[in-house]
């Protein structure tokens, strides 16, 4: 078995749509029939549908909202579909706008498990009108829902066990079935997701239960490039790469997929191959666990870092120091990224600067506190080895002359990563390019 995935952007509209199934056809042409294929919702509808579901809570009008949710699944319908495959989907398009538009419970209310149905209905949509359009085409294929299979419990993790009972009494090999990213049950039964850009993570979970040959991930970029093309001039895609590597670029900057949502398939070491709808015969990436050859791969960056330094006051604090620091941040419930320190400090970084306030007072009553802001910060990946001289070396001598705010080397083989004020940032990721050659 092999699962794809294809997201928003790949079914965006009928025309997409055509290249999503003569994605599927040459696959099954080449590789038979045992293929799983995970859809999202159509490019702006999950945000669509939240925007309804918002103004639903505080007693807004939605016929807006509404009528460019019809207007938009009504084009594809009309444009891909005829006869009797047109008219189901027709019907099915009203059921859904009348699900939505009679959500409310009992007690009129908007709560979140009203919300959670409302934003499901876009993967029910386009999966089911992709399902006809295959079969209009005459490529048999089975329509499977994701809330048969997918569930997550209590703490809001997939239920494996069950996810596994069921995925293996669902699909059987030989034939081609379709169903839905990002939509799931809670452990009482109750309509849930798995949290926005989840649909990867299905595919992720669906591939890792089935222990499939392979998970393809379709969107709308040819996998992962060795430096952001915003800022440089000669990029690449980067053919293989490791998941620990490609967990460190997702986290700073690289925005092709999330790393937690491809842990399922690390785990059971299962390939999974970044590929681009609207260029289907480049290559893509390729995420796998086998180091394949050592040295930098690629460079990511990510802005509006915070750096908050902190400086004890009693010189020496032998112990507790970081215990203190630390449990300030996890009150707040604000990731820390980036750790460097001396003796007496310690800087650290954070992205989300909604509590900042709050945390330099706090921590301002054993500490004293500054911090710096409009920072970015770059990780240079790959397999970098400690016990291998000379890369730390390569990174600095590029950057030579940029004031480097903070550095983080030799907590892993994979990333060296720098703090510099966001002013360099340019400068900086088109020097490192010079990694790559
Ligand atoms: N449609 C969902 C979202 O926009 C899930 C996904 O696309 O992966 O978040
Ligand atoms: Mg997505």
């Amino acid at each position: 078995m092999k699962v794809f995935k294809f997201g928003g952007s790949s079914v965006a509209n009928s025309t997409n749509m055509k290249k999503v199934k003569d994605i599927i056809v040459n696959e099954i042409k080449s590789n038979g029939n045992e293929l799983i294929v995970v859809l999202s919702a159509v490019f702006g509808i999950t945000n669509l549908l939240f925007q309804i579901s918002e103004n639903l809570k505080n007693n807004k009008g939605i016929e807006n909202e509404i009528k460019t949710f019809k207007d938009k699944f009504s084009e594809i319908i009309e444009e891909l579909l005829e006869g009797n495959f047109k008219k189901v989907s027709i019907d099915f398009l009203n059921q859904i706008i009348n699900t939505i538009v009679n959500v409310k419970n009992e007690s009129n209310n908007i709560t979140k498990r009203e919300e959670k149905i409302i934003v499901a209905q876009g993967e029910i949509i386009t999966s089911f009108i992709f399902h006809n359009y295959l079969l209009q085409e005459g490529i048999d294929n089975i329509l499977v829902s994701a809330l048969d299979f997918m569930k997550i419990n209590q703490e809001r993790e997939p239920d494996y066990e069950y996810i596994s009972s069921m995925c293996s009494q669902l699909f059987k090999p030989g034939n081609l079935y379709i169903t839905q990213g990002y939509i799931c049950r809670d452990e009482n039964g109750q309509i849930d997701n798995l949290g926005r850009g989840g649909s990867d993570y299905t595919a992720s979970i669906i591939g890792a239960v089935l222990n499939a040959k392979e998970i393809q991930i379709w969107s709308d970029v040819s996998g992962i490039y060795n430096n952001d093309p915003r800022f440089v001039q000669e990029t690449y895609t980067v053919n293989y790469i490791t998941f620990e590597e490609a967990a460190e670029l997702a986290y700073f900057g690289a925005k092709v997929l999330h790393p937690s949502t491809v842990l399922p398939a690390q785990k059971k070491s299962i390939p999974v191959i970044l590929k681009n709808t609207f260029n289907p015969y480049s290559a893509g990436t390729v995420i796998t666990n086998l180091i394949l050859s050592e040295g930098f791969k690629a460079v990511a960056a990510k802005d509006n870092i915070t750096i908050v330094q902190i400086k004890s006051y009693r010189m020496l604090m032998a112990y507790g120091f970081l215990r203190k620091i630390f449990e300030v941040f996890e009150q707040y419930k604000v990731p820390v990224d980036v750790i460097t320190t001396s003796e007496v400090s310690v800087s650290l970084t954070i992205d989300d600067d909604t509590k900042l306030d709050d945390i330099v007072q706090e921590l301002s009553s054993f500490a004293s506190v500054e911090v710096i802001k409009n920072n970015s910060v770059i990780a240079c990946v790959g397999y970098i080895p400690k016990n291998k001289p000379g890369y730390l070396k390569r990174v600095l001598d590029l950057l030579d002359g940029i004031p480097i705010r903070m550095l983080s080397y030799g907590s892993s083989d994979y990333s060296i990563t720098l703090v510099l004020d966001s002013f360099y940032k340019r400068e900086a990721l088109n020097r490192l390019n010079k990694l790559f050659i």
